[in-house]
């Protein structure tokens, strides 16, 4: 006897999108979500301040034929743009320097990937492009430390990886929408919560083991079993990589590998809640160009937006990693030092924060996938493949156009949903 006819495992984007489009089209179907709340990378957190903070996504990368933005503008949900030229940016000794030529270091980097693109006969990772490029040219220590801070908030905060993790040939080998990036001033959950609307979700329901065969799928939590004639399965890379489920059969060899290839990155946000700003409104973003690369480099000016006097931290890759290692009081004290560089001595302390740890967090494993050298567009398409007709999977790293991403991840869903419809009348 069947549970329902779909089961999907994940209540993130891409398991409510497919849940979502399915009931849609009349089928029965039931998620399973580990956590006592919906959206996965998505998280705001309303009632804690007086504004909705953000953990996980904040934005709308490209805004035009961007499927997120479709539904913010079909159910009227009101999104603000990001200027990035708007900046204010400090160097090391906390001295404003105006003089930070983004195009000079964005010409320095692109012709660097691009003769080793030329030149190399197989792929290695970024940091050795880098690195042969230094070799090659004289770059003073100022210039150096401003092109570290273009490498980290362009590339490594984008990637949520080290250049020594990403791939010199694939790594910025995804698609973008044009047009602007956009926030929701109300939280991004407000797009979970649309999707969610109807769907029959077992909340604290943790998948442990998946089974299958072409017929059937039978899902194990740790509270109860559940059967159906198919399963999408978007459990975060990071969460696959640590085999916390089981599948039984096992993952054909093809995509063990594509799991075991892909990387999984790291992004955390640092939020400080102050008395009163001691920053100037004026700036969306407040750049560092700090002596060490990929230490606390980039802040968003969150007052500027709402009022509220509060700054985000960003931190991605292995510094990131290290942080969720530090304690709270620590974090909050390694940010402070470095506004106390920009700012003053005697700026006031934090009333509150809010730290994510998204590696730490079991159900997510890290933020988002990346290109390790080796991986290619078939490592994606593996992972992505279904098994048996039975076992679709979907998730933001299954996204061939779009990983890393609320709107690759949402799609992914789309296509599975498809893909399962598309089975059930072949
Ligand atoms: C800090 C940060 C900032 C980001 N910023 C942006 C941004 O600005 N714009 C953007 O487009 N993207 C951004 N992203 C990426 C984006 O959030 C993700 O790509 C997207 O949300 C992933 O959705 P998903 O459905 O694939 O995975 P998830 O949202 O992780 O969903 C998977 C679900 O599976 C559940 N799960 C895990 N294990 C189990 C289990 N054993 N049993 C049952 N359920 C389980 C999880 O709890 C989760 O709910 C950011 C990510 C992070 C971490």
């Amino acid at each position: 006897m069947l549970d329902c006819q779909v089961i999907v495992i994940g209540a993130g984007i891409a398991g409510l999108s497919a849940a979502s489009y399915l009931q849609q089209q009349g089928l029965k179907v039931v998620v399973l979500e580990a956590r006592q709340r919906l959206g996965g990378r998505i998280h705001t957190t309303i009632d804690r301040w007086s504004i909705p903070i953000d953990l996980g996504a904040s934005w709308i990368h490209g805004t035009e034929g961007n499927p997120i933005k479709k539904l913010a503008t079909d159910f009227k949900i009101a999104t603000a743009v990001t200027d990035y030229d708007s900046i204010d940016i400090f160097d090391y000794k906390g001295q404003p320097f105006s003089e930070f030529k983004w195009h000079k270091y964005a010409k320095i980097w692109r012709r660097a990937v691009k003769g080793a693109r030329k030149n190399w006969h197989e792929d290695g990772c970024l940091q050795t492009v880098i690195d042969e490029m230094l070799a090659s040219k004289s770059l003073s220590a100022s210039q150096i430390r401003q092109l570290n801070y273009f490498i980290n908030t362009e590339i490594e905060h984008e990637y949520g990886a080290d250049l020594s993790e990403l791939s010199a040939f694939k790594w910025d080998r995804d698609r973008e929408f044009s047009g602007d990036d956009v926030f929701f001033p109300g939280g991004y959950t407000q797009i979970i919560d649309i999707l969610a609307a109807g769907l029959e979700i077992k909340l604290e329901h943790r998948v442990e083991r998946v089974s299958y065969d072409s017929h059937r799928v039978t899902v194990s939590t740790d509270c109860k079993e559940f059967t159906a004639a198919k399963a999408i399965v978007t459990l975060p890379l990071g969460v696959l990589k640590k085999q916390t489920v089981t599948f039984s059969p096992p993952l054909p060899i093809a995509k063990q590998k594509a799991i075991a290839l892909l990387g999984v990155g790291i992004l955390n946000k640092t939020y400080l809640h102050f008395p009163h700003a001691f920053w100037s409104d004026r700036s969306d973003l407040i750049g560092y160009i700090g002596k060490r690369k990929g230490e606390w480099m980039e802040f968003v000016n969150i007052y500027k937006y709402t009022g509220v006097p509060v700054l985000l931290g960003y931190n991605a890759g292995r510094y990131g990693s290290y942080l969720e290692t530090l304690s709270d009081d620590e974090i909050v004290a390694s940010m402070m030092a470095v506004l106390q560089t920009i700012y003053d001595r005697q700026i006031p302390q934090p009333t509150d924060y809010q730290i994510t740890r998204w590696e730490s967090d079991r159900y997510a494993c890290g933020a988002y996938s990346f290109m390790t050298p080796g991986a290619t567009g078939k490592t994606i398409k593996d992972l992505a493949k279904p098994i048996n007709n039975c076992l679709f999977f979907a998730g933001e790293a299954t996204s061939l156009h779009y990983p890393a991403t609320v709107h690759g991840a949402y799609l992914s869903g789309i296509k599975a949903a498809r893909s399962i419809l598309k089975s059930t009348t072949d």
